[in-house]
């Protein structure tokens, strides 16, 4: 087919993100995509300021990840993970318990992010089960979270910014506090808020869910350090199972390899998902702490009650690895230093709001973003982004080069001026 076919099909036929298939929103034809940049159809190439949603953080088409793919082919893409086991998933389980803060033992390899946030959250409700509270069915969270797509995924996301008018009659009922405060300055009285409230609620909480550090899709939002031992307190002091939702953070983005790690706390049940295989295959993971693992199984059902039919996929587990191993033999943490100083030079963008958070640069404007205008402007400085809201921001991959980087700067800064 024709690139004009392609699209005329695409847009007949093919839902996209959030969109209409009645009033579709313009999609771009990619032909390919290598190192930091991705081929657009009658554009060329461009440097992908957004990693392919935060997920490509080796960039496209990087050799050890491309062999770790034909090398696993070459053995099998796929069996079932009822009752069989394989050498791919153990081996990353192997790794992932060897990364995540000292406690979390025990992995569950779901096919998505969203999957991996209800495995979170149901463990939390088997496990308060499993110990005798079966009346804790409820989860504290905070506001501007995003947590997935999924029904209960939905239901702790930020209540005014997510689709919970839409579907309050179909949600369960959750219970927010306020979003941690983006300054030092604002951290002690919000903590005292949010303690009060889970006293108000500990009765009905299952578990705490957040995502540490920097809320992601919810508005791009950094928080201090010093908010997560607030959260393992609360989640201490009430029986709460605590989950730190690491989708967006996981993998260095925030400059430590886990957002966890910038506070040293482990919590009882973490979720990695996004940057897992380097953008690969779609693959995520629920780990949990061995208390969670014999609470839950102490449930009137004493299993975990989830099995995805493409759980543990040989394929995408075997490029996980060796994207790990690209994290461990490589100097991710110098790259994502050296992006966050080019990202620097936002802040000479005039915005409502500037803020850069390891290799995540945000630009927040005093207005809803014109996606189409925003989109063309930065493309015509050779670089692809993807605003919503009133947020222009970059994630982008580690390989970028200062160039890269400061091209990165340069398609913000047209964007913000015409959208
Ligand atoms: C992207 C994301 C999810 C959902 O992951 P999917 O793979 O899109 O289902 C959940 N939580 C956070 C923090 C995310 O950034």
């Amino acid at each position: 087919m024709s690139p004009e076919h392609l699209l005329a099909f695409d847009r007949e036929h093919l839902w996209h993100p959030y969109t209409s298939m009645t009033a579709p929103a313009p999609t771009r034809l990619v032909t390919g995509a290598s190192g930091s940049r991705i081929t657009l159809d009658g554009v060329g190439d461009v440097v992908d300021g957004m990693a392919s949603w935060w997920s490509a953080i080796h960039g496209y088409r990087h050799p050890a990840l491309d062999d770790a793919v034909r090398r696993q082919l070459e053995t099998m893409a796929h069996v079932m993970f009822g009752g069989l086991t394989h050498e791919p998933a153990v081996e990353l389980a192997a790794r992932l318990v060897d990364l995540t803060p000292a406690g979390l033992e025990h992995v569950f390899l779901a096919d998505s992010g969203s999957v991996s946030v209800e495995v979170a959250m149901k463990m939390a409700l088997q496990y308060q089960r499993g110990t005798g509270r079966p009346e804790r069915t409820r989860f504290l969270t905070v506001r501007g979270g995003y947590h997935g797509d999924t029904f209960d995924c939905m239901s702790v996301c930020d209540p005014d910014g997510g689709m919970h008018t839409m579907w309050s009659a179909v949600l369960p009922e959750q219970v927010f506090g306020e979003r941690p405060p983006r300054l030092d300055t604002g951290v002690d009285a919000w903590a005292a808020g949010f303690r009060a409230l889970a006293a108000e609620h500990a009765g009905r909480l299952a578990g705490l869910i957040v995502e540490p550090l920097l809320q992601g899709a919810g508005g791009m939002h950094p928080y201090p350090a010093r908010c997560l031992p607030v959260f393992r307190e609360v989640a201490d002091e009430h029986g709460l199972v605590l989950i730190f939702d690491e989708i967006a953070t996981g993998f260095g983005r925030t400059g430590t390899l886990f957002a966890a790690d910038a506070a040293g706390v482990t919590p009882d049940v973490m979720c990695v998902g996004k940057a897992l295989t380097g953008g690969y295959l779609s693959l995520a993971a629920t780990l949990c702490t061995g208390e969670v693992a014999r609470g839950l199984s102490a449930s009137d059902s004493g299993v975990l009650m989830h099995g995805p039919t493409f759980m543990g996929n040989p394929l995408a587990c075997a490029v996980a690895s060796a994207s790990l191993d690209l994290l461990s033999t490589g100097d991710w943490a110098g790259d994502v230093r050296r992006i966050n100083a080019g990202l620097q030079a936002l802040h000479r963008i005039d915005a409502l709001d500037v803020r850069v958070l390891g290799a995540v640069g945000v630009v927040q404007l005093d207005h809803d973003v014109d996606v189409a205008k925003a989109t063309e402007a930065a493309l015509a400085e050779g670089v692809w982004l993807r605003p919503f809201r009133d947020l222009i921001y970059t994630m982008p991959p580690y390989v970028c080069s200062d160039d890269d980087i400061a091209r990165i700067c340069a398609g913000i800064a047209a964007a913000a001026e015409v959208a």
